[in-house]
C-alpha cells in the first residue's frame, strides 16, 4: 500500500511513498540520490543500498542503529560538494535528513530521520571500473541518538551554556550532548509556560519538571537534533493543535515568530 502524502504530514516509518509525490510537494532534485529542496529545511536520501550486497562497512550496522551511506558521485573520487556537502553540514544549515529505501522503481519506504555522525574515505571502484576515493557517511537514527542523550546529565550547565552546546558552538561536543542540551535548554527557556499559548504546564511530571512536550518547528518527524530556534516546549493542547489542527499552519507561523523573538533576545544578553 502506498501512503498518500499531504504537505506537512510526518513521514511514517515503514510506510511507502511515491518519490514523485515527495518532489511534487517539496521540489528538490528528482534524479539524485541526495535531494536538497531549496525552499524547505529537508534533505532526502533515496538509497538502494541494503547492506548485504556491499559486504561489511556499508549499509546497516549489525543492530540497525547506524546506516553507512556511500556518498554521491559515479566517477572519480568523491568530493564534499553538492549533496555530500549538504549532508555533512545538515545540522549547521538547519536541515533534517530523511532516509528512504527503494522498494520498487518510483516507490520508496521511509526508514527514519537520521543525523550525520562522521564520515570516512574509502578506496572503492567507480562506475568506470577505476579505483577512487569514496565518502562513507555514518548516519545514526534519531530515536537512537535520543536514547543515548537521555542518559546524559546536563543539569550542571547554565541556560546559556546549554544553548551554546545545543548550537554546536562548544568544541568537541557530541550529537548526544547536543541533543540532551537542546531538550534541557528549551525546557528552561519555557520555564513551565507553554511557548505557544502562554498557559502554565498542565501538571508536574514524575521527575518533578513541568510537563511540556518538545515540538520541532522545522521537521517532518519528531526526534533528534535541531537549533534552539527550531524547537519549542508546548502544552499537550498546543502540541496537538500544531499536529492536527485545521489552523495548524497559521498557528505554527505565530509560534515561529514568538520563538524567534525569544531567541533574538538571547543573542543580546
Ligand atoms: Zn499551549
Amino acid at each position: 500500500m502506498i501512503t498518500d502524502l499531504q504537505r506537512g504530514d510526518f513521514f511514517q516509518k515503514g510506510h511507502r511513498y511515491r518519490r514523485k509525490q515527495i518532489h511534487k510537494l517539496y521540489k528538490g532534485q528528482e534524479q539524485s540520490e541526495i535531494s536538497t529542496p531549496k525552499a524547505h529545511p529537508y534533505i532526502f536520501i533515496f538509497t538502494k543500498e541494503s547492506g548485504s550486497e556491499y559486504g561489511t562497512g556499508h549499509g546497516w550496522n549489525r543492530d540497525k542503529t547506524s546506516f553507512f551511506y556511500t556518498g554521491e558521485g559515479q566517477r572519480g573520487s568523491m568530493q564534499l560538494i553538492k549533496g555530500n556537502k549538504a549532508l555533512r553540514e545538515h545540522f549547521q544549515s538547519g536541515k533534517a535528513v530523511y532516509l528512504f529505501h527503494y522498494v520498487e522503481p518510483g516507490v520508496v519506504e521511509f526508514v527514519d530521520e537520521v543525523t550525520y555522525i562522521n564520515h570516512q574515505l574509502e578506496i572503492m571502484w567507480d562506475s568506470d571500473g577505476e579505483l577512487r576515493e569514496a565518502i562513507i557517511f555514518e548516519l545514526e537514527r534519531n530515536p537512537v541518538i535520543e536514547e543515548k542523550a537521555a542518559k546524559l546529565d546536563v543539569s550542571p550547565y547554565s541556560t546559556e551554556q546549554l544553548r551554546h552546546i545545543a548550537l554546536g558552538e562548544e568544541k568537541k561536543t557530541s550529537v548526544y550532548e547536543q541533543t540532551a542540551a537542546l531538550k534541557q535548554y528549551v525546557h528552561k527557556r519555557a520555564a513551565g509556560i507553554c511557548e505557544a499559548c502562554g498557559e502554565s504546564a498542565p501538571f508536574i511530571a514524575k521527575d518533578g519538571s513541568s510537563f511540556l512536550q518538545m515540538y520541532y518547528l522545522s521537521k517532518l518527524s519528531e526526534s533528534g537534533l535541531a537549533k534552539p530556534k527550531d524547537a519549542a516546549a508546548l502544552c499537550p493542547n498546543c502540541y496537538s493543535r500544531l499536529r492536527y489542527g485545521k489552523d495548524s499552519e497559521v498557528y505554527k507561523e505565530e509560534l515561529i515568530t514568538k520563538i524567534n523573538e525569544k531567541e533574538a533576545g538571547k543573542k543580546n544578553e
